[in-house]
């Protein structure tokens, strides 16, 4: 089955604004989706339906097989957040930083998983180093090990790349790659169509809250008449 299901799911915020349309969609267990849209299509607001964080006005989320709103603590379990803003206590450290994150799900401060996980970004021989002292590269992913902390199935990440120059969007896309070749299922949201033709197994394009089409990525680069 889906580890993420997506059904008629609508948003009205309070103040009239539509947006989601009746979006339904299915995510495969270790797929990287890109959910490709131009600002204010209903990127984040899809995101932080299914993360928990914003109410559905209509429709339903399931997240391995846990409805987000009736079973919402077993559902954000298996979830890992990185969201748009870079929030980090410049005075921590790498470790402390992730352990909290940890700690919020109840689990221990280390374990091997924790050890393998920092070694995984590279932030290993870092660990001890505050945040503050670190390149912009190296707090993204950060924040990466903070959203991975609690072992979870699914990661999102939102605008992984806005932002940031050319050199770390790459790394960006490097470590986005190695995250599902550990079996990680991705979910990011981007603006540009070449971020998500580089990252994507598929590709997902969203405007004004509908969810216009949703292909692999060869098959909607053959559409927009590109090769790659
Ligand atoms: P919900 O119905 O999900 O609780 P609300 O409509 O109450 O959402 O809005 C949540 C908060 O976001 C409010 O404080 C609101 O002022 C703020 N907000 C309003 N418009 C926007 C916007 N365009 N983008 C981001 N935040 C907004
Ligand atoms: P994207 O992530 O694709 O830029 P958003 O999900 O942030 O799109 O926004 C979708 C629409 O909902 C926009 O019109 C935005 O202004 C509006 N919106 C987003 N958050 C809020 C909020 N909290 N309250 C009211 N309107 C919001």
């Amino acid at each position: 089955p889906p580890i993420i299901q997506i059904e008629h799911l609508v948003k009205r915020y309070d103040s009239g604004t539509a947006a989601l349309d009746d979006v339904s969609l299915e995510i495969r267990e270790g797929e990287i989706l890109a959910l490709l849209g131009p600002n204010g299509a209903g990127k984040t607001t899809l995101i932080s339906i299914i993360c928990g964080l914003v109410r559905p006005s209509g429709g339903a989320v399931r997240v391995g097989g846990h409805d987000i709103q009736r079973d919402w603590r077993a559902a954000r379990r298996m979830i890992g957040l990185v969201p748009q803003e870079i929030a980090l206590d410049p005075f921590e450290t790498v470790l402390s930083c992730v352990r909290f994150s940890r700690g919020l799900y109840g689990e221990p401060p280390d374990d091997p998983y924790l050890e393998q996980l920092l070694r995984s970004l590279a932030l290993w021989d870092k660990r001890d180093a505050r945040t503050r002292e670190l390149s912009g590269g190296m707090k993204r992913r950060v924040l990466i090990a903070k959203a991975l902390a609690h072992r979870p199935r699914v990661l999102f990440l939102d605008e992984p790349t806005a932002g940031v120059d050319v050199a770390l969007r790459r790394e960006m896309w490097l470590v986005v790659r190695d995250l599902r070749a550990q079996g990680v299922t991705i979910i990011l949201t981007t603006h540009y169509l070449e971020e998500a033709e580089e990252m994507a197994d598929r590709i997902g394009v969203i405007n004004h809250g509908r969810l216009l089409l949703v292909q692999p990525k060869s098959e909607l680069m053959g559409e927009f008449g590109k090769k790659h």
